[in-house]
């Protein structure tokens, strides 16, 4: 992902630290985008946006400012995002709200009204850890699709996570993601990151553990370009 750093191409509003009047509802925490991404929503041109904050603390993250610190990034304005994409319009298939993890924002709600505004189809990536946002989310249909990471079988879920979440909590929160996806299939899609930490027994029992009809898209891990804050156990 990119996140906008050229003050050429900012729609910067202002830091942070300011109280900031003219910030639209659910546009707080947005804070990078992407004009155009071929693989973020395989089969659609998209435009996609990256949602500041995160509920867990992986070690491997790539996106450690985005998901820690977000708040050191300037916000996107909603009036330049609603130009860039108005402008592009015919050559888009959608939107992917990315982070981050967008459903750790409480104002997701507001911001993905706003998005359907343009008439595109939404995509939302989460780790699904707040099945209650994506439960509000799916029933107002605000969201067309979902692209859920399962990290791991569960009981590697707190060292997969930097003990974000207990595995009792992981299972807890999939399954009722699962749940949900029973229901409408074709708006769910799992993904598993090969991060060092996970062996091919555990793809195979992540695999095991979705709803049936359902199949595990694999992605493969590469190092960030800057971490020194942590590593896995089987790195060290
Ligand atoms: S869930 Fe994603 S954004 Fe959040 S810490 Fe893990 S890898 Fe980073």
């Amino acid at each position: 992902m990119q996140i906008a750093t050229r003050s050429e191409e900012l729609p910067i509003v202002q830091p942070d630290t300011h109280v900031v009047p003219s910030v639209a509802p659910g546009w707080c925490s947005v804070r990078g985008f992407e004009r155009m991404s071929l693989s973020d929503w395989p089969g659609h041109t998209v435009f996609v946006l990256f949602i500041g904050g995160c509920n867990l603390r992986c070690p491997t993250c790539h996106n450690a400012d985005l998901a820690w610190r977000h708040t050191t990034l300037p916000r996107i304005r909603q009036s330049a995002v609603h130009e860039l994409v108005a402008k592009r319009k015919r050559w888009y298939d959608g939107i992917v709200v990315s982070g981050g993890e967008p459903t750790s924002y409480a104002d997701l709600p507001l911001l993905l009204r706003d998005l359907k505004s343009t008439g595109l189809p939404v995509k939302v990536d989460t780790n699904g850890m707040r099945p209650d946002m994506v439960e509000i989310l799916f029933h107002a249909n605000l969201a067309d699709a979902f692209f859920v990471d399962v990290k791991g079988p569960f009981e590697k879920y707190p060292q997969l996570t930097g003990n974000g979440v207990t595995a009792d909590q992981a299972e807890a929160n999939i399954s009722r993601v699962f749940k949900l996806a029973r229901t409408a299939p074709e708006r769910f899609q799992f993904r598993t990151t090969m991060v060092p930490l996970l062996t091919d027994d555990d793809i195979a029992t992540v695999r095991r553990l979705l709803p049936e009809g359902f199949t595990l898209t694999t992605q493969q891990y590469r190092e960030p370009a800057r971490r020194t804050h942590a590593k896995t156990d089987q790195e060290t």
